[in-house]
């Protein structure tokens, strides 16, 4: 049992009883995290608005032990990122980047690379530099950074280099996780089938920085080959529905076996 302080971000919550509410964060030092701050929804609660999602705070925790909730002690906004709940799109977009977080991270297992992932997706969506584009790059990113960072140089079959600028038609293996040449991809049915563009995309926006790849601008197609791509990826890792995970459902094409 122990008393400690990290920075957090808020996931969502539910209610707990009349006045208390149970929140998830996802926090720097900790990971995923439960909590229940005891009569967070009555009228004059000394957490105000700090446990509205999307808020990034500094969270004081009781934790209890393995067994039980921890207990929030104290919430401070650190960026309550108001303006993200102030509008549809806004709600929508930074919902899908904590519900992501949510479903792909284990409690109680930190990971300082989908934190600061989490913290700068929120804030380019508040900036609206581009918000569609900055939740495709949150996505491909966030797949990396939970350890199943696809292969887009080679081919997973035959190993040869992809050519970029061929206009070949290739392939996607969600449970190999990486691209195959339209050769081998037709040995391996059903798989995603993905545009050369759509890989050289992929491949580039992940070798720049989060900020610098907004430069891309992916065409429609790329767009919807994107979307069927992280849709069964997230599919296979979660093992769970993937109709959250995606606006505009691609190809269906069942689930890959290589
Ligand atoms: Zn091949």
């Amino acid at each position: 049992m122990a008393l400690f302080s990290t920075p957090a971000i808020v996931l969502g919550g539910i209610r707990l009883g009349e006045a208390d509410k149970l929140v998830t964060f996802f926090t720097l030092t900790r990971g995923k995290l439960k909590g229940v701050a005891k009569g967070a929804r009555r009228m004059k609660s000394r957490f105000g608005a700090t446990l509205e999602p999307f808020t990034h705070c500094k969270l004081v925790v009781f934790d209890k032990g393995t067994e039980k909730l921890a207990r929030i002690e104290q919430c401070d906004i650190l960026h309550s990122f108001q303006s993200l709940r102030e509008d549809w799109g806004g709600i929508e977009r930074s919902s899908r980047m904590v519900d992501l977080v949510a479903q792909m991270t284990p409690d109680g297992q930190a990971n300082t690379e989908t934190f600061d992932l989490l913290l700068q997706g929120l804030f380019f969506l508040e900036e609206k530099k581009d918000p569609p584009l900055s939740v495709m790059l949150f996505i491909s990113r966030l797949i990396a950074c939970s350890g199943y960072q696809p292969h887009w140089e080679t081919c997973l079959k035959c190993r040869l280099p992809f050519k970029p600028g061929k206009p070949e038609a290739l392939y996607f293996s969600p449970g190999a996780g990486g691209a195959l040449c339209a050769k081998c991809g037709k040995m391996h049915v059903p798989l995603i089938p993905m545009s050369q563009g759509t890989r050289a995309f992929l491949s580039a926006s992940q070798k720049m920085d989060y900020e610098r790849a907004h430069r891309l601008r992916p065409s429609l197609q790329i767009q919807k080959e994107c979307e069927a791509i992280f849709k069964h990826t997230l599919s296979h890792i979660t093992g769970k529905s993937t109709r959250r995970f995606t606006k505009n459902p691609g190809p269906t094409l069942g689930s890959a076996r290589l």
